[in-house]
């Protein structure tokens, strides 16, 4: 920690915060001011921000304490039953073994040992979502867990109004190229299995689905049955998907718990059950199925992912009875899956005030015993569609301060269609910041070495290293040679006079920007703009107006929209049946918009 702060004239002195201390880089001490706790690898807290009064303790199990029934414990260890075979990561760290893929992990992540990885895996607090028939075509193993750095999943996949299998596997490569961790194929339109296969064989990141998704094509969702769930988990399992996401913890019992929503169940999987079950009349089927499913996904050693399908819509719902009660379902899901030797995150919501997100967070660490938390957002406000980037990843950094292990990406798109290539970039930087941000507040070895690296090379007025360090460099350097595009002791911010920079690099007592490691010898002129820079700075918004206008127009006319009526496609207006086939229409015509 910092020393004490100077004696001041009056008598206003203020005492650093009591906690903190944590190694925000691998050299030394924090940030003066640190108020997260140390880090306790190996136990329920790992990294973690301190408890506000009245936060849910964190538990006391972990999944050491929901072991298959045929296991014994000999001694300090467990023994599996004779002739068995590990398959899951799960199943190798309850026997010690430390996989490639756990060396993998600590390579990627180097403040982790493998040995360090086979324990938060055998404790339930990591997932390692890496699929067996993955793994043999491509797959780099990555971790999500408390312990690691926070990761970012990127949503995508066709509508069935808009895109196709190449544009997807173009947006998986943008999501690649903008850092994604994870990718979740979300298609509901198109050639669905087509497009699956061709998303996983151009991957290297883990890739998950919503499989119920892929069994209501061609069925009503009234139709589903056991023998096609367990059919359609076993196809997209052989096909390599690393995690599945399973609606499993929404029960009959819920229903009437969401009547007076504002709005409802928002979670496609979960509305589609909710259906389901009012009308047979039955408990969830997937529910009831869990044990099956576990020996699905146990095979392939694919992970879940349990849905939240009761997560609110808006923040009028927020933290509602509907939402708790399925959160301590998800609990038990996660207990059994544990006990069926599956690994397990778990989702969360969704839209929520920020004032509930350490709550939200915090619970689930409770009832979930540390599984990872993979939260959507959440968003913070309602009212800013087309910025919901933006709200939602407000909501995400306070979420992976106070406990969730991944990040599932909004992008300005969100509630309004379906995101495109561009999006797909905004959606990824938004929340590689938010996920940073958090790791830096964590204290997470090493997580703020690169953030020191360009304040160096920022006070040093060092340009091409700035543009460097820099998340974004072809942005940096397009905004920077938009005015400016000599490489000199100040920017078009301020000028040369006024340069607060400039002037504290000639204080003599200061050692600012004299570090020489970042001393350039002249000013440079800049190389010409690349096309993408000069791309950059002509759109300077999401799609041009021209873009726009074509969308909009390309819609109006294939729903026959007249003034002041509501679309063809409207439900007011045509059947299931009919509005299909308008969107097979309107599909037809779909010239695919121009390349961002
Ligand atoms: S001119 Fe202003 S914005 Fe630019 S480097 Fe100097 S202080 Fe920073």
């Amino acid at each position: 920690m910092a020393s004490d702060p100077q004696p001041m004239k009056s008598d206003r002195r203020y005492q650093l915060p009591p906690v903190g201390g944590n190694p925000s880089t691998r050299r030394e001490g924090t940030t003066p001011g640190s108020f997260a706790n140390k880090s306790q690898i190996g136990g329920p807290l790992t990294f973690s921000s301190p408890d506000t009064p009245g936060m849910p303790a964190a538990s006391d199990k972990t999944a050491w304490d929901f072991m298959p029934a045929d296991w014994r414990r000999v001694g300090e260890h467990w023994a599996a039953p004779e002739g068995f075979v590990p398959v899951t990561q799960l199943e190798h760290a309850r026997l010690g073994i430390v996989t490639p893929q756990m060396r993998r992990v600590a390579e990627r992540e180097p403040h982790l040992s493998p040995e360090v990885v086979c324990d938060e895996v055998a404790a339930g607090r990591m997932v390692i979502p890496a699929n067996i028939n993955h793994l043999a075509c491509g797959l780099d193993a990555m971790c999500i867990g408390r312990a690691s750095l926070t990761k970012v999943n990127a949503n995508m996949g066709a509508s069935p109004v808009s895109s196709g299998t190449e544009e997807e596997v173009e947006k998986l490569r943008w999501a690649q190229r903008w850092q994604a961790d994870t990718v979740m194929d979300l298609s509901t339109g198109g050639d669905l299995d087509a497009t699956r296969r061709a998303i996983i064989g151009h991957s290297s990141l883990p890739i998950g689905t919503v499989p119920i998704y892929s069994m209501i094509i061609g069925r009503k969702i009234e139709d589903l049955d056991a023998a096609a769930v367990l059919e359609t988990l076993d196809h997209q399992a052989r096909q390599g998907v690393d995690y599945f996401t399973i609606h499993a913890g929404v029960l009959r019992a819920h229903l009437p718990l969401v009547r007076k929503r504002a709005i409802g169940i928002v979670s496609r999987g979960g509305s589609l059950l909710a259906k389901w079950m009012l009308h047979h009349k039955r408990e969830n089927l997937m529910y009831e199925l869990w044990d099956e499913i576990c020996a699905v996904t146990r095979r392939y050693d694919v992970t879940f992912s349990i849905g939240d399908g009761l997560r609110p819509g808006g923040l009028a719902d927020a933290t509602d009875a509907a939402q708790l009660a399925e959160l301590q379902v998800l609990g038990e899901l996660t207990e059994r899956a544990w006990a069926n030797g599956c690994q397990v995150m778990v989702e969360g919501p969704g839209h929520v005030p920020f004032d509930q997100i350490e709550y939200n967070m915090k619970l689930q660490r409770r009832l979930c015993h540390g599984a990872p938390f993979y939260v959507l957002g959440p968003l913070v406000t309602d009212i800013f569609p087309g910025y919901d980037h933006i709200t939602s990843c407000i909501g995400a950094t306070a979420a992976a301060y106070h406990g969730a292990s991944m990040l599932c990406y909004v992008t300005p798109k969100e509630h309004l269609g379906l995101p495109k290539r561009d999006d797909v970039k905004q959606g990824c930087v938004a929340y590689k910041i938010a996920a940073h941000a958090a790791d830096v507040a964590l204290g997470i070895p090493g997580a703020r070495d690169r953030d020191d690296e360009l304040t160096k090379a920022r006070a040093a007025l060092n340009w091409e290293k700035h543009f460097e360090l820099s998340f974004d460099p072809d942005t940096a350097r397009a905004f920077h040679d938009e005015d400016l595009d000599v490489d000199t002791d100040f920017c078009a911010m301020c000028g040369h006079d006024w340069c607060s920079v400039r002037i504290s690099k000639e204080i003599v007592e200061f050692v600012s920007g004299k570090d020489e490691a970042y001393a350039w010898d002249s000013a440079k002129v800049s190389a010409a703009l690349t096309p993408e820079q000069r791309q950059i700075l002509e759109k300077r918004g999401v799609l041009a107006a021209s873009e726009i206008h074509k969308l909009a127009r390309k819609t109006r006319s294939a729903m026959k929209i007249d003034a002041g009526s509501k679309a063809a496609c409207h439900s007011d207006a045509s059947s299931a049946p009919e509005a299909n086939l308008l969107q097979i229409e309107a599909m037809k015509g779909d010239a695919q918009p121009p390349p961002a």
